[in-house]
């Protein structure tokens, strides 16, 4: 009985519980980008466990992986000691790993979500810098621990929770411009970042270099918003001028979701140390920090935990990682979504309610806005949450699972499997802008 199910859970779980509130499905079986829900009804899934599932649900060769581990009686969790399983991981992430860190880089396994990993690289940076303060951005997410959580944009995730982020400089992301123009040859987007090195070079600011500087190269909880490749690059050499280590938040764009196989690989920056999640575990928890040699600076156990690097993520992770290398799905990633995006923008002169389209491969974003008010200056019409709420509804009626994000809650986030085929790439297109056709009628 789903309705009695999902009525007593509702009573019984934490009333933080999100997805199961937007989402009423009780997911059964699933394979691929399919998920069977106890209704009978099949469901085509674009959230794919928040992006960690690249592979899909249940892929044959993550399945294939758990089974050996647990037909092999191989020990199910051994906290951080060396293994075979453990071996394979670390070599195989590694050697996927851009530019210098794929020579030169150390792994540190931490607790099993992204969260946990982002705490690890603020802390590891401020040991290895002696400073304490961070710079992050606007819109930013990177988990709701305490570290991440003051990192984090959202005001109404942190001020609740009196998250102390005194010693966060918060720089607006680049979209917060959408400015043209530029002051003294310096395009608009890049000007925050020369402003922070004028302060830095400026003795009577007082503002001095932090600990670190942790962005994502696509901000996806903020809305999809992919950071410009030169102002990306403006950061790295800031962050390099003045020692104080880039940390390229990856857990939701990492291993090819982005239609590169990593987030920063559009604009050519190696950062110094990379949080990786999600994907990384082929769907199991999982999460680590990789960062160069010159900052693995910890005192033996400076961040423990009891589960990190679980055998049987780190099986499914090896698979997942040589089935995207092997199978180029970033290759395949970045011509879905360069399909998709397009034809969702072609769709833009039909349905008003599609303020824009943005993304990087299979990491794609729609804003809903209201098409009946007046642009602002920029040309961007308000943001509408309630029109997404109704399109979220209307997209899982139809039997497709879609999640919302961005400032205003007002963002249509697809993030399918990156094994998805061109026949159900159709079908999320079509499932979607009926849906929005639908809700906006
Ligand atoms: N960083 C980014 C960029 C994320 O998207 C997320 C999760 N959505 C996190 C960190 C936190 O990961 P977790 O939910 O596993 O703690």
């Amino acid at each position: 009985d789903p309705e009695g199910l999902l009525a007593r859970q509702a009573a019984r779980e934490s009333s933080a519980r999100s997805y199961a509130r937007h989402l009423p499905v009780v997911p059964v079986r699933a394979e691929g980008m399919l998920v069977h829900g106890a209704d009978g009804r099949t469901y085509l899934d674009c959230l794919s466990g928040a992006g960690s599932l690249a592979l899909g649900h249940n892929h044959p060769v993550v399945v294939e992986a758990v089974r050996k581990v647990l037909d092999a009686g191989a020990p199910m969790h051994v906290l951080d000691l060396a293994t075979p399983i453990k071996d394979e991981f670390t070599e195989t992430l590694l050697g996927l790993l851009p530019g210098e860190l794929a020579r030169d880089a150390r792994m540190h396994f931490c607790g099993p979500s992204g969260a946990d990993a982002v705490e690890a690289a603020i802390k590891l940076a401020r040991i290895a810098t002696g400073r304490s303060g961070l710079v992050a951005f606007t819109g930013a997410y990177h988990g709701m621990t305490a570290a991440a959580l003051a990192a984090t944009g959202n005001v109404s995730a942190r001020t609740p929770a009196r998250v102390p982020d005194a010693g966060v400089t918060r720089l607006p992301f680049p979209q917060d411009y959408r400015c043209p123009y530029g002051i003294g040859g310096i395009a608009g987007e890049r000007i925050a970042v020369e402003h922070v090195r004028r302060l830095f070079d400026d003795p009577g600011s007082g503002m001095t270099p932090p600990a670190a500087v942790i962005v994502e190269p696509v901000q996806g909880e903020g809305g999809v918003i992919p950071a410009p490749d030169g102002w990306l690059r403006s950061l790295s050499a800031l962050a390099a001028a003045y020692d104080m280590p880039m940390i390229a938040d990856e857990v939701q764009t990492g291993l090819g979701r982005t239609g590169e196989l990593w987030g920063v690989d559009h604009a050519g920056v190696v950062p110094d140390m990379m949080v990786l999640s999600k994907a990384i575990g082929g769907g199991l928890p999982l999460a680590v920090i990789v960062y160069r040699a010159k900052y693995d600076v910890w005192q033996e156990g400076a961040h423990t935990g009891t589960f990190r690097g679980h055998q049987l993520a780190m099986a499914a992770g090896t698979a997942t990682m040589r089935f995207v290398a092997e199978h180029s799905l970033a290759e395949q990633s970045r011509k879905l979504g360069d399909k998709l995006r397009s034809e969702f923008e072609e769709a833009m002169a039909e349905l008003p309610a599609i303020g824009d389209v943005r993304g990087r491969g299979l990491m794609i974003g729609l804003d809903l806005v209201d098409a009946g008010s007046a642009a602002d200056v920029l040309g961007a019409r308000p943001a509408a949450p309630g029109l997404a709420r109704r399109v979220r509804a209307e997209a899982l009626r139809r039997g497709l699972i879609v999640e919302l994000g961005g400032r205003h809650g007002a963002v249509l986030r697809l993030l399918p499997p990156l094994t998805m085929t061109e026949l159900e790439a159709e079908q999320v297109r079509d499932l979607v802008l009926d849906s929005i056709a639908a809700a906006s009628a």
